[in-house]
């Protein structure tokens, strides 16, 4: 194996003193383990396929990396980003940006974000401002591309970030076309949740020799243990009640997220619930307007409880969330770690409930081993359905 030893302090990365302070200031008290072992191979300017969980810690483990090889490159930001940066959604691209300005502003490093479902224009101004980073969803980005309103000759640095989400939306083609232009002596970072053939495919066609590191087991699907897993064998009947009682019993103002198969589903329940509780529905249907203002009214409290679709899944970093539910399981057990992995972010505890049918059976045995490989109970109804 080629890693180098791990950073286990931030002093011994050689961080500029400025990017020290920013992340004494944001109260970090070590790199995470994803940082820990990526910094000393992203330094040294190699390639990397980073397979870790969401709320690891990725965003600063390629950012700051990126923020030094700006400063050393100093190219001219109004030629085009010297990092680029792709994320498969507005929400995740947004989220990348706001690390990027908080982080690099003592830097003196600029970023944009390119995304759709928003005006092109103001993008395109700031784009024309110049950005050292570009952080951007890979449809928009060749839309813009397309306008030849932003050249990517300079970039050095080009980072494709939940590389398994983006295929997993149809990005492909749009990302093989991005990276033809950008030049072939650069360094690629990717990362992702799962290491499925499309995503090795895509590494191998766009990295070069790169390094591989695994943050926990990947091999077999791993929850975060901080995280308290109830699952409870009920009949689709009970369901709504069970819920009612959850939510009764949780601290008021708790931030919950409830997970639903369909989108019907999803609106009647956020019906439902916001007759007593603050509670709104983010899907697939709810346009990028409807889905800021809701995910800006649950991160400020206003609507502590989201009732969710997959779409919402993956990636989104909203800080304490204390339940996850799901009122229906999803189609597999990957989706279940990643549903619950958003409660127990950064340390935090968090609990999870699952209701389980008899139609979800097919998952039990799956579901068990997760369970016991993050120490949790299991019920006997549940060893029984495994079985
Ligand atoms: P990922 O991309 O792996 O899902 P994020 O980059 O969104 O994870 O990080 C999750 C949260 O952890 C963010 O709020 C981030 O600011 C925080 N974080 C990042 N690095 C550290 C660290 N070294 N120590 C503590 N918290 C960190
Ligand atoms: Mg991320």
């Amino acid at each position: 194996n080629e890693s180098p030893a791990p950073f286990m302090t931030f002093q011994s990365t050689c961080f500029p003193p400025e990017i020290l302070r920013e992340v004494q200031q944001a109260g970090f008290s070590a790199p995470s383990p994803i940082q820990a072992q990526s910094w000393p191979i992203t330094l040294k300017g190699r390639d990397i396929v980073a397979v870790a969980k969401t709320g690891s810690g990725k965003t600063l483990g390629y950012l700051l990396p990126g923020f030094i090889l700006v400063k050393n490159l100093r190219n001219n930001s109004r030629d085009g980003p010297t990092v680029l940066v792709l994320s498969p959604t507005r929400e995740l691209a947004t989220q990348i940006q706001d690390e990027a300005v908080k982080f690099g502003r003592s830097s003196r490093i600029s970023s944009t974000c390119l995304y759709g479902g928003a005006p092109k224009g103001p993008q395109l101004r700031d784009l024309e401002r110049g950005a050292d980073i570009v952080v951007a969803t890979p449809g928009r980005l060749n839309d813009i591309l397309e306008m030849r309103k932003v050249s990517l000759h300079q970039v050095a640095y080009l980072v494709l970030d939940e590389a398994d989400r983006m295929l997993d939306m149809g990005f492909e083609p749009q990302i093989r076309k991005i990276v033809k232009q950008v030049q072939p002596k650069r360094q690629t970072l990717m990362f992702t949740a799962t290491w499925p053939k499309e995503v090795r495919k895509i590494a191998s066609d766009l990295l070069t020799n790169p390094v591989q590191v695994n943050i926990g087991n990947t091999d077999q699907l791993v929850a975060n243990k901080s995280i308290t897993q109830y699952v409870e064998v009920i009949s689709p009947m009970e369901k709504q009640r069970r819920l009612d009682q959850i939510l009764r019993s949780q601290e008021p103002g708790s931030r919950i997220i409830i997970f639903c198969s369909t989108k019907r589903m999803c609106d009647q329940l956020s019906r439902n619930l916001s007759r007593q509780y603050g509670a709104s529905a983010i899907h697939g249907d709810k346009s990028q307007a409807e889905r800021d203002s809701v995910l800006s009214e649950f991160r400020n409290g206003r609507c502590p409880i989201l009732v969710a679709t997959d779409v919402a899944a993956r990636g989104l970093d909203v800080k304490d969330i204390r339940v996850v539910v799901n009122y229906d399981f999803p189609t597999g057990v990957e989706d279940y770690v990643h549903r619950i992995g958003r409660t127990g972010r950064a340390g935090a505890t968090g609990l999870a409930y699952t209701f389980f049918c008899d139609q979800d059976s097919k998952y039990a045995s799956d579901l068990v081993k997760i369970l016991e490989g993050a120490n949790q109970s299991v019920s006997q109804q549940l060893r029984d359905m495994a079985s």
